[in-house]
């Protein structure tokens, strides 16, 4: 998901549809904003694309006010439906409060089940809502107090940007496995908290820093307030933002995505080389990686498949069939640099198999007489329980197969992905600690940085 929030500024609204909209590829089954006047809430929350949804004057003309937060969502828990589409908003006792979380909680499950018990009516399916109840529990006066006492009862991941009557905040799990950066608008003193830094860019807003893992951002009145709320840890970022999830012209914790990717591809050419005629990207996750590719092995880079942009990210449309036809709407071999070229194909991950699959016919049917796949992720063999929509393990490709067979399955000369060294090498790291990593790698390595309550819960039930 995406999340934006700003504070102090006529254009409110408009600068948080903005924002969602340079955060889209976080999220595209639905979008909300929750603007303040002074006096009242005012929301907006649709299934759909960001342009869609805010793209009436309508409805932009209905979130009034000086502040508003906004969010994209990404189903990982729950189904698409209007009532489980953030920012979640509730009167509780010291007056509205909404609520857009980028992330996913691993012990809400158990949460649910114990507030329910204790009489919590659920609107949602959503794991974040267990937080929205935590907090109408408490007794302490603050808001403030409230969420930090429901979030350290939560486990998992959250970048969260909040709102209620006067000011917004903005706070990062204490592993910071989501992004979550700070932006000012230079002449209006506004500050902005957000998923990326291609949303500060949309509205002009100027990189501030990252938040902190466990660091509270308040913006009010006052202007901006940070303060570390749980113990500073040493950080988790999730390294699959870097390959894949990220836009590559965003910044995050001082490093380019971009640059990120073309790294990892020079790191893959180094350990993974092929004689060949052509490096040739799976548009557009694998463009950078093979431009890096293609440079360390100095072999020419070509865009030998051209991608329809009117589609989609083909993997966040639910269902297969929704799928195996959402990759042929997408993609289009260019045979003209294709026929007769030894190809070395480059993508970001493999997760299902089912896109690379259908990619490597298309460019065996253009004429190509060999076909060498190189992917700048390791094997995913494990699912994501921190806010990427992976599916379950079963399903993984990986987890099924050894390289070899993964090779053949997809039908291609050769299949090799980066080493989990080689990817901490493109990081700037001289290997990946094992006793600490650097960063939240679970889907490439089964070892997780938090529990997984609900897991476990399901794995061993408590008797009753
Ligand atoms: P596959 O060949 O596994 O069907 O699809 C691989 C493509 O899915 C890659 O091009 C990659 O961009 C995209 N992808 C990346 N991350 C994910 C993810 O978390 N889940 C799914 N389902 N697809 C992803
Ligand atoms: Fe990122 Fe993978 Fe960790 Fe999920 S499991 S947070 S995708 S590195
Ligand atoms: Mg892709």
């Amino acid at each position: 998901c995406g999340v934006f929030g700003i504070w102090g500024h006529v254009e409110a609204a408009n600068f948080s549809a903005l924002g969602l909209h340079a955060l889209q590829h976080r999220g595209q089954e639905a979008a909300g904003i929750v603007s303040f006047d002074r006096q009242q809430f005012h929301a907006h929350r649709g299934l759909g694309h960001v342009g869609d949804i805010f793209g009436s004057e309508e409805a932009m003309n209905s979130l009034k006010g000086r502040a508003a937060i906004g969010h994209n969502r990404y189903a990982t828990t729950g189904d698409t439906v209007l009532r489980n589409v953030q920012p979640l908003f509730a009167e509780l006792a010291f007056g509205g409060f909404a609520l857009a979380h980028n992330g996913n909680l691993t012990n809400a499950s158990t949460l649910r089940r114990e507030l329910v018990q204790r009489g919590a009516l659920f609107q949602s399916t959503m794991d974040t809502e267990v937080i929205i109840h935590l907090m109408a529990m408490r007794t302490e006066a603050t808001v403030i107090e409230r969420l930090v006492h429901a979030l350290s009862r939560v486990e998992g991941a959250y970048s969260l940007v909040a709102i209620c009557d006067d000011m917004v905040i903005g706070l990062r799990d204490p592993l910071g496995v989501r992004p979550l950066v700070i932006g000012r608008l230079p002449t209006e003193q506004a500050y902005v908290i957000t998923s990326e830094t291609c949303a500060l860019d949309i509205i002009g807003a100027e990189f501030v820093r990252d938040v902190e893992p466990g660091e509270l951002i308040i913006l009010d009145k006052n202007g901006l307030t940070a303060r570390q709320v749980f113990p500073k840890r040493p950080r988790r970022f999730c390294i699959f933002e870097h390959i894949y999830f990220a836009r590559p012209d965003s910044i995050i914790e001082g490093r380019s995505i971009y640059d990120s990717r073309q790294k990892i591809g020079a790191e893959l050419a180094k350990e993974s080389p092929v004689d060949a005629d052509v490096i040739i990207p799976v548009p557009d996750s694998g463009v950078p990686a093979a431009l890096g590719y293609a440079q360390a092995a100095g072999i020419p880079f070509e865009l030998g498949i051209i991608r329809n942009h009117y589609v989609g990210r083909t993997f966040i449309e639910p269902g297969q069939k929704i799928r195996d036809l959402g990759v042929k709407l997408k993609h289009n071999a260019n045979r003209a640099k294709i026929e007769g070229k030894r190809v070395v194909l480059v993508d970001d991950s493999i997760v299902r198999g089912t896109t690379s699959r259908k990619i490597v016919q298309m460019v065996r049917a253009a004429g190509a007489t060999e076909i060498h796949f190189r992917i700048a992720a390791p094997p995913t063999t494990d699912p994501c329980f921190y806010g990427v929509d992976t599916p379950d393990k079963d399903e993984l490709l990986a987890s099924n197969m050894d390289v070899a067979q993964m090779g053949a399955h997809i039908g291609v000369d050769s299949l090799a992905f980066i080493s989990i060294d080689a990817l901490y090498r493109a990081m700037g790291e001289s290997g990946r600690d094992p006793v600490l990593p650097q960063y939240c790698d679970a889907c490439f390595t089964g070892d997780y940085p938090t529990r997984l309550t609900d897991r476990e819960d399901r794995v061993s039930p408590q008797p009753s």
